[in-house]
């Protein structure tokens, strides 16, 4: 195993730069997701990492040591994909095996290795199968397998999970915890889906257009974004955004909406009075028996079942809110909603800047 460190990396494609001075630091045998919208440099990010792609500016340090000038076999690593990229022709132990057959071991050793991947995988039924015998799900399986019996320093993952279907995707998702519980190889996970980089990482990096917008546990992201893009991208329903500007003294502050609503903040935001702020609520924070003392009613626009919780979307002082409520509890479309949220879980950003207030 392996810590891995960058410090101030930088990429550019000609004149394009896709990664901005990150520096982030990978703990011996942590699991890190780096999450961020299509484009924004997650897998350069990686790649760079891997050493399948040079460094424009900086350095990478596996184990302590720099490895800007070494080869991706040198640095130990192995990388799981989106696409397996099996070999048609091979069983599912050859595959598993093949790397290691490059590497001169003996078949005794692999064999073993095989034989404990396939165990630690739930793969020892299928080793004598080939790819096109297998569903999608033991296929990146397989590719993980071939990833395990290296027993590499650190694992890289690029969305390996995106090619399966929403149920698949959720089974191979604990699967890949679980693995990482027993093998407790340093990690690297990149994907576009917030909720898998929430559930399966120790610590999670929020990157858009290049550079680090905020990291922290899954926890601390979801309970104090550090700003708007971090706040609109955590969470699901997405956190309901509102315009307002700062009103209100002392120990009453309050964010006066377009309408003229006002809706009560805690005096622990550092705000000062006509300043332009946005006001950030939690669906799941906005509810109808949960004893708020910020009233929100309005009409309902959608209502969206979804079994244990029914999303409503609903209009309060010009503004569509999404509030998630109780399944058990009937709300009708096109009628009257009463909620309310607690002033202490009204989120506040500065607008100009974006940041948490
Ligand atoms: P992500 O994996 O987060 O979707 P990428 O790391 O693939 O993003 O890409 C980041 C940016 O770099 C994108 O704007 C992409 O178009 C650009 N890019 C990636 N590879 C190349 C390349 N070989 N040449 C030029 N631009 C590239
Ligand atoms: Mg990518």
């Amino acid at each position: 195993m392996a810590s891995v460190d960058l410090k101030n990396i930088s990429k550019s494609y000609g004149a394009l730069g896709v990664i901005h001075d990150i520096s982030l630091a990978v703990g011996d045998g942590e699991f890190i997701a780096l999450v961020g919208p299509s484009g924004c440099g997650k897998s350069t990010l990686l790649r760079m990492i891997a050493g399948l792609e040079e460094i424009t500016e900086g350095e990478i340090l596996i184990g302590g040591k720099v490895v800007n000038g070494m080869t991706p076999r040198e640095r130990n690593i192995a990388m799981v994909f989106q696409s397996y990229a099996l070999y048609p022709h091979m069983t599912v132990a050859e595959n598993m095996g093949f790397n290691l057959k490059l590497a001169g071991h003996s078949k005794d050793v692999i064999t073993q290795r095989v034989a404990e991947a396939a165990r630690m995988l739930d793969l020892g039924k299928l080793l004598d199968r080939k790819p096109s015998q297998l569903s999608g799900g033991q296929r990146q399986r397989v590719a993980m397998g071939r990833a395990v019996v290296r027993n590499p320093a650190v694992f890289l993952f690029d969305e390996p999970l995106s090619n399966l279907d929403a149920k698949l995707r959720v089974q191979m998702r604990s699967e890949i915890k679980t693995l990482h519980q027993k093998v407790r190889t340093t990690s690297v996970y990149v994907t576009h889906d917030q909720i898998e980089a929430m559930t399966l990482a120790d610590r999670v990096v929020v990157l858009n257009q290049g550079r680090i917008e905020q990291q922290g546990t899954p926890i601390d992201l979801y309970k104090t974004p550090a700003n708007l893009f971090v706040a609109a991208f955590i969470g699901s329903p997405a956190m309901n955004l509102i315009e307002g500007v700062v009103d209100g003294e002392g120990d009453e502050p309050a964010a006066r909406l377009k309408d003229g609503t006002a809706i009560r903040i805690s005096k622990n935001r550092k705000v000062t009075r006509g300043q332009s702020i946005t006001i950030g609520l939690r669906p799941e924070h906005i509810g109808s028996v949960n004893g708020g003392d910020v009233a929100l009613s309005g009409r309902t626009i959608l209502v969206e079942p979804t079994g244990a919780q029914t999303h409503v979307i609903f209009e309060v002082a010009g503004e569509q809110l999404t509030a998630v409520v109780d399944g058990e509890q009937a709300v009708g479309l096109n009628s009257s909603f009463s909620a309310s949220v607690h002033h202490e879980r009204v989120h506040v950003f500065d607008r100009a800047s974006g940041i948490a207030l």
